[in-house]
């Protein structure tokens, strides 16, 4: 059985004290709601994540993670943080290949691809987000763009390795716009994900790996989209921030 997990990208929101304290509601109230192989994850700013780290331990399925790292181990690279860094935190996971930072950040494939062996070196998930633009969707582009990320983005991994992926596939049109996918729509997509994944590795790989939809999903619009074959949680950004609703989008596995 593939896991099931809803995270949140709390972008660059909250201050410390916001941070902390959203997280600690957000425990209280899903920490008898994760249930089996499900997981919560929080992906916060770089400055929540010691101090959430720390009171996410001792709640099973409750994990936190960060929103970017650098591929370097140590140096001089103002302003980065490297992939042992965050995991010395306490963080478990990492979002790599967001939409906005290749769009804002200019982040390529191959700069991600260094990313995401990072992570995997020191031990963290990379969360790997991929998903096409609105003209790309418009013009019937989509599953190649799609095919494109997962080539040069991740396909470079060992069986081995691939299995600490989790994937998520964002429509970039969907991202904090307030438009969804429909639930057919993204259900198509993970399928061919899913295949492209039995093509490139083989078909237990592909049914082990947990594909994340992400894009305007709130607590209305995610038990449709989460009760598609091939749908396996949400990546959620907005309605992350309020604590109410990302529960109510957990409890949706319950
Ligand atoms: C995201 O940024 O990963 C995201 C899905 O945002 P939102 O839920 O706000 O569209």
């Amino acid at each position: 059985m593939r896991n099931k997990i809803v995270a949140g990208n709390w972008k660059m929101n909250l201050d410390h004290q916001q941070g902390v304290s959203l997280f600690s509601e957000i425990v209280n109230m899903v920490k008898d709601e994760v249930i089996g192989h499900q997981q919560v994850v929080i992906c916060s700013p770089f400055i929540h994540l010691h101090s959430i780290a720390q009171l996410a331990k001792g709640t099973p399925g409750v994990a936190v993670g960060a929103q970017n790292i650098y591929f370097e181990e140590a140096g001089a690279y103002t302003g980065e943080i490297s992939a042992a860094q965050v995991k010395s935190t306490g963080a478990t996971h990492v979002i790599l290949g967001h939409s906005e930072r290749r769009a804002y950040f200019g982040e390529d494939d191959y700069v991600l691809s260094k990313k995401v062996d990072a992570a995997l070196k020191h031990g963290l998930i990379p969360i790997f987000c991929i998903g096409e633009t609105r003209e790309e969707r418009e013009s019937g582009r989509y599953f190649e763009v799609i095919n494109e990320q997962l080539k040069k983005g991740i396909f470079h991994l060992s069986n081995e390795a691939f299995e600490n992926v989790v994937l998520a596939y964002e429509p970039v049109w969907a991202i904090g716009t307030g438009l969804t996918a429909s639930p057919e729509q993204a259900q198509e997509v993970h399928a061919f994900i899913r295949n492209t994944l039995a093509e490139q590795y083989n078909q237990d790989l592909a049914d082990g790996t947990t594909i994340l939809y992400g894009g305007s999903c709130n607590p209305k619009n995610a038990p449709d989209l989460f009760s598609q074959p091939d749908i396996d949680g949400g990546l959620i950004g907005g309605a992350s921030l309020k604590s109410r609703d990302f529960v109510d989008i957990v409890k949706v596995f319950n």
